[in-house]
């Protein structure tokens, strides 16, 4: 009889003699490598089981590893640890020489009894899936080449990716997490998909720093108190149907970069959960966002798509109060230079004269003049309109309808933009 563990599709991978394998309470035989640390609650139930171990046994068991690992390695073979269980720490680190890629390794099912350390380690492909780690699950600074699969893999205890770099698809589908998890700083470029299925799974989480090329999935998690968001970047789409999110997860740090058409409903969805907590200014975020992904679905000669263009330009969708007075005053001044080629051309001679003999005064007559179509709108087309200077008045019978027409566009450009400016500074501070 071989060892229970394996079936007769996938027999158990360590090909222990049949007279070196331990003898269950039932009758049935099991390899060391697959022996339990205890029954299905962890509770030991024989002598013989891991969980009984003493630290000698664990460290010749651990080293008995490290040779089996080596070899795998050494034979650029696929690193085949499913279903083993570690009765005790395991640095992974010592099991595997510095810069060792490894190629394909399997995990699957593999249990933890105790800490569990891959920091560091150079995955190709791993896989995770239902693994289970009792203690700490640390895999700071893991390179993850291609994809990794920690699917349905429970971890009872505190779980770090800090500074891990995933660069394929990362599957966290249905993951388990008891005790937190820390993504600090983590680079994501596939997808990363950290969704549950049929039921929610709490976590608490910081992916503070993290930064996300492709898009996220974080449908039916419930992401508590504590989790973090700050200063991560969202290049993809964000994916937070059905997801609750706790009050305090805050968002104002985290940066969204993704405007495709298919994004719009993700970002309405977010902008209802800040509704409902009534976070006026994360709403405003992704309402902006919202509009950005709406546009690209306008035909590109359509006014619509310019206004929404402006609005985004001038205003962000009215959340920068900024934003409109920065363009307000570029508008000043560039109406200013397009004034003073007028009144050059209208009066070279005169313009040149005074110019050269004041030209701060000259500077202070053209910007007044500009700022005046500003504050004072299309009076310059009254038949009362007195210029301030007499160069204005060349101006004005040499290019009659060019310097009115120049003026008017300003000062309609102006009033958008003063618009804009008030709607922002009402929409912020005004009572929920
Ligand atoms: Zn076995």
């Amino acid at each position: 009889m071989p060892c229970k563990y394996g079936t007769d599709e996938d027999p158990c991978q360590f090909e222990v003699p049949e007279d070196r394998l331990v003898v269950m309470e039932d009758g049935s035989k099991v390899c060391v490598f697959h022996l339990p640390a205890g029954n299905a609650l962890g509770n030991p139930v024989s002598r013989m089981r891991k969980a009984q171990w003493t630290q000698a046994e664990i460290d010749e068991f651990n080293q008995h590893l490290i040779e089996i690992i080596q070899a795998y390695v050494a034979e650029e073979a696929i690193l085949n640890l499913k279903g083993v269980t570690f009765p005790g720490d395991i640095y992974f680190g010592r099991f595997i020489e510095s810069k060792t890629v490894l190629r394909r390794a399997s995990f699957e099912k593999t249990f933890f009894a105790g800490k569990a350390n891959f920091d560091g380690t150079h995955f190709y492909t791993s896989r995770f899936d239902s693994a289970v780690f009792r203690g700490e699950a640390s895999f700071r600074k893991t390179i993850f080449e291609q994809s990794c699969e920690f699917s349905r893999a429970v971890f009872d205890g505190f779980a770090d990716f800090s500074n891990a770099r995933f660069s394929g698809n990362s599957v966290f589908t249905d993951s388990r997490f008891s005790r937190g998890a820390l993504w600090e700083d983590a680079t994501f470029s596939g997808a990363f998909i950290f969704h549950c299925i049929n039921r929610e799974f709490s976590i608490v989480a910081d992916f503070s720093g993290c930064r996300f090329d492709s898009s996220v999935c974080f449908r039916n998690r419930r992401l508590l108190s504590g989790t973090s968001f700050a200063d991560t970047v969202f290049f993809g789409l964000p994916d937070f149907f059905d997801c609750a999110i706790h009050a305090d997860v805050d968002f104002s740090t985290a940066k969204f970069k993704y405007s495709g058409a298919e994004a719009r409903l993700a970002y309405e969805e977010l902008r209802r959960k800040m509704e409902d907590r009534r976070d006026r200014v994360q709403q405003g975020v992704f309402h902006a966002m919202e509009k950005r992904c709406e546009r690209r679905t306008l035909h590109w000669l359509s006014f619509e798509k310019l206004f929404s263009w402006l609005y985004d330009a001038t205003s962000a969708y009215g959340i920068s109060t900024v934003r409109p007075l920065v363009w307000l005053g570029a508008l000043t001044l560039f109406s200013a230079g397009v004034y003073t080629k007028l009144f050059h051309a209208a009066d070279p001679e005169l313009f040149t004269t005074v110019w050269i003999n004041d030209w701060a005064s000259s500077l202070a007559v053209v910007v007044s003049f500009s700022i005046e179509q500003m504050l004072q709108p299309f009076t310059i087309w009254s038949g009362k309109y007195q210029p301030i200077d007499s160069i204005i008045h060349s101006a004005l019978f040499e290019y009659p309808l060019v310097l009115r027409l120049m003026a008017a566009i300003q000062s309609l450009f102006s009033f958008g933009l003063i618009a804009a400016f008030l709607i922002s500074v009402r929409w912020r501070f005004r009572r929920a």
